[in-house]
């Protein structure tokens, strides 16, 4: 598989450290909030790399951090007169229901800063022995000239870096920063204010920066060098390149072998701000569209490619799904058929080779740095190539294998084709039962009545020869 690393620019065939075996580590959300459709995305594209990688075979460690202390969080919970732990285990709660919603599921690991204290101290304590770090009144600060790759991954260079940090002296003063050695230099460890959460430290009570809370995770869950290290591409700058200085000054081992970066979802080709008023939460997306339709829509591009979210797209996205859905639901009616053969019939052997072309080009897609846009169009192709072979005669068998490959190429894409027998499915299945007693009855007003009924609920009849048939609309 090649992916493309930020690092060097280039697509690169994977190798892993450790053959078999895969370590990714993904920036998670600050807690603090419902989280938004932007976070949403690398989620969901992260989680179909981890599928991928569990596809071909590999035993993937998946690990994503909460950032649950935090300034965001501070201020909320002084909003709401609520400790700042109530927030955080709150959003906590909220963003693993979204993700469970969007089919993501659980990282191996999802730390939590405020549980890793002590290493993160470890860490701070290394760097300081190792001159990589000093301290000045309680605050402890990363030497950033000490490392002499600093810049690598943003490919900036560090003098440039330098004098545009030279118009934010003044600033640097407001924050009780001026104490720096350089204005290059950033935050460790800061001292307790009045009203924060804090944890003791060799330098007072305080509480950890941010960079330093993935350094610290990474390395405890997956390793001193982890094989991915992903996020959005806004971290790039200066969160990511923050994270190798410390990791590497601190462990003397390469940090990450591969780093990739998502591009940015925009909001009707804008920028998502609340103050454009187009800032929508995962929460409010998914009461509106099925969350199934938001993750397919997510894949319909290629990671690092800009998405742009509309509401013409979102609704594009949902008939596309809707023709996968249809075939999948076509093929699990023949297996469902008494009348159906039960084994293969004659030339349906043959049927079930023809899949084969379409399965390599979806790997050949995923194996390109996961574009998952030409992965989408292999699907499309077995699926019309589905539709053309399965005439209503054919046998269980076949029907069972054509569903497995539709099933197996979709798992990986987080999309769900097995048709949800829910409470709502018995209720329905009660109505169209009572619907045709009615109609033997020949109580027809009865019948079209339930049919109202079932059509307000978002339910369409269908009399067919097998009976009737119900789609959601
Ligand atoms: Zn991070």
């Amino acid at each position: 598989m090649k992916i493309f690393n930020t690092l060097t620019r280039r697509k690169e065939e994977f190798k892993p450290i450790t053959p078999g075996k895969v370590g990714i580590y993904v920036c998670g959300p600050t807690v603090y909030d419902y989280i938004h459709i932007g976070n949403a995305r690398p989620m969901i594209v992260f989680d179909t790399l981890r599928r991928y990688f569990e596809y071909k075979g590999y035993e993937v460690n998946y690990v994503s951090n909460f950032t649950d202390v935090d300034d965001k969080i501070i201020k909320r919970a002084i909003a709401d007169n609520v400790p700042s732990e109530v927030i955080s285990e709150r959003y906590i709660e909220e963003c693993r229901k979204d993700m469970k919603a969007l089919n993501v599921r659980p990282a191996t690991t999802h730390p939590q800063a405020t549980k890793e204290i002590p290493d993160m101290i470890e860490m701070v304590n290394t760097l300081i022995e190792k001159k990589h770090a000093y301290e000045k009144n309680g605050t402890v600060y990363f030497r950033t000239r000490s490392f002499p790759d600093y810049g690598k991954l943003s490919h900036k260079n560090i003098d440039d870096l330098e004098s545009g940090h030279r118009d934010e002296a003044h600033q640097l003063k407001v924050s009780g920063e001026d104490e720096k050695e350089d204005n290059l230099d950033f935050v460790l460890w800061k001292p307790k204010k009045e009203g924060e959460p804090s944890w003791g430290s060799p330098w007072g009570d305080g509480r950890p920066g941010w960079h330093l809370e993935c350094s610290v995770m990474s390395k405890k869950y997956i390793g001193g060098t982890i094989d991915i290290h992903a996020g959005g591409e806004d971290l790039i700058f200066p969160h990511h390149e923050n994270e190798i200085a410390q990791s590497e000054a601190a462990n003397g081992t390469e940090f990450a072998r591969y780093w990739m970066h998502n591009g940015f979802l925009k909001i009707d080709n804008e920028k998502m701000s609340k103050s454009l008023g187009n800032f929508f939460t995962v929460r409010e997306i998914c009461e509106k569209y099925d969350p199934q339709v938001v993750r397919f829509f997510m894949l319909s591009a290629q990671y690092r490619s800009p998405l742009n979210f509309s509401e013409e797209l979102i609704i594009a996205s949902k008939n596309s799904l809707e023709r996968i859905l249809t075939s999948a639901e076509k093929l699990h009616d023949i297996i469902n058929n008494p009348a159906s053969a039960e084994s293969l019939k004659d030339g349906e052997a043959e049927i079930i080779d023809g899949v084969k072309p379409f399965i390599a080009k979806f790997e050949e897609a995923m194996d390109d740095d996961l574009n998952t846009a030409d992965a989408v169009s292999a699907v499309f192709e077995l699926v019309k190539y589905i539709n053309l072979k399965t005439t209503a005669d054919v046998s269980k068998a076949l029907a069972a294998e054509l569903y497995k490959t539709l099933e197996t190429l979709t798992d990986v894409l987080g999309i769900i084709i097995e048709k949800k027998e829910d409470s709502l499915d018995e209720e329905v299945e009660k109505l169209i039962e009572e619907r045709q007693q009615a109609r033997k009855n020949k109580d027809f007003a009865r019948a079209d009545e339930i049919r109202d009924k079932l059509l307000a609920m978002g339910i369409e009849l269908k009399d067919t020869r097998e009976g009737v048939k119900w789609k959601r609309i």
